[in-house]
C-alpha cells in the first residue's frame, strides 16, 4: 500500500473566526492545525489594505488560555511577524521576526519554531531575520508546491496551497508527499481575507477525515511535517543559511 500523504493544515492572521470556528470542526475530527498569530494586541486585523473590520485575537487572559489549551490538544502556533503592515516589513525585519518569537514565546510558555511571511512576502533581509531569530522553518505561499521525498527543501522557503471553495480533497493526498494548506477567513468577507464558508471547512475537513480513516493521509501541524521530511533517509541536507553579514 501506497505511503500516506502527509498534510499540514496552516490558518493566518489570528482571526477569531478561526478559533470560534475552524477549531471546533478540527478538534471533533482530532486533526492538529498550525495556526500563525500576529503579536499585537489590536483586536483588529490592521494590516494597511482596505476590507472590512477583521477580528483578531488581542492576546487577552482569555486568549492566551485558549491558545494553551489548543498546544495541549495538539495544535500548533507560529509567528506571523508583530504587524502584519508595510513599511515595518522592509525597515525592521529583525523587530518583526525575532518580536513576534519572543512576544509569543513569552505569553505562551513554549517555544515557537514557525514563521509565516505576512503578504506571502519575502526579501533575503527579511528571510535572514527570521533564520537568525531562531526558527526552524518558514512558510510562504501560495504557488501551489507540494513535496515529494525527492523534494529540496528551503525550510525557510517552504510554500502553500491556499484553499478555495469547492476544492478536491482528493487533490491534496498525493502519497508520500508532503501538503502544506492555508486558510484565512473562516465564515464569510466580514471575517478574513479571501474567506471559505464555515460549512465548506466543515466538509473539507470531514472529507479529509475519510480519507485519513482509510490510511490515505496522516495530517500533521507545519511543524511536525518538517521535522519528518528532515528525517526521511533520502532527504537532502538543508540548504546553507545565507546570513549577509
Ligand atoms: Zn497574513
Amino acid at each position: 500500500m501506497d505511503k500516506p500523504a502527509l498534510v499540514s493544515l496552516t490558518l493566518d492572521d489570528g482571526l477569531r473566526c478561526q478559533f470560534e470556528q475552524a477549531v471546533p470542526i478540527l478538534d471533533q475530527y482530532g486533526f492538529s492545525a498550525t495556526f500563525f498569530l500576529v503579536a499585537n494586541t489590536d483586536p483588529i486585523h490592521t494590516d494597511g489594505v482596505k476590507h472590512p473590520d477583521w477580528r483578531k485575537t488581542d492576546w487577552s487572559e482569555r486568549d492566551i488560555q485558549f491558545f494553551k489549551g489548543m498546544i495541549q490538544r495538539g495544535h500548533e502556533i507560529g509567528a506571523h511577524s508583530v504587524h502584519h503592515r508595510h513599511p515595518f516589513l522592509d525597515d525592521d525585519p529583525k523587530g518583526e521576526a525575532e518580536g513576534a518569537k519572543q512576544w509569543i514565546e513569552s505569553r505562551l510558555a513554549v517555544e515557537i519554531p514557525s514563521y509565516c511571511y505576512p503578504f506571502y512576502y519575502i526579501t533575503e533581509p527579511i528571510k535572514n531575520a527570521v533564520i537568525t531569530a531562531g526558527y526552524k522553518q518558514a512558510r510562504w505561499g501560495a504557488r501551489d508546491s507540494y513535496y515529494t521525498p525527492q523534494s529540496f527543501l528551503d525550510w525557510f522557503g517552504v510554500d502553500c496551497h491556499q484553499i478555495s471553495n469547492n476544492e478536491n480533497v482528493g487533490r491534496w493526498v498525493r502519497p508520500d508527499c508532503w501538503h502544506v494548506l492555508t486558510f484565512h477567513g473562516i465564515g464569510d468577507e466580514q471575517d478574513g481575507w479571501e474567506p471559505i464558508p464555515v460549512a465548506e471547512f466543515a466538509r473539507q475537513v470531514a472529507e479529509l477525515a475519510k480519507l485519513r480513516d482509510s490510511g490515505a493521509v496522516e495530517v500533521v501541524t507545519f511543524k511536525d511535517g518538517a521535522d519528518r521530511l528532515r528525517g526521511r533517509d533520502n532527504a537532502p541536507p538543508p540548504p546553507a543559511a545565507t546570513l549577509s553579514q
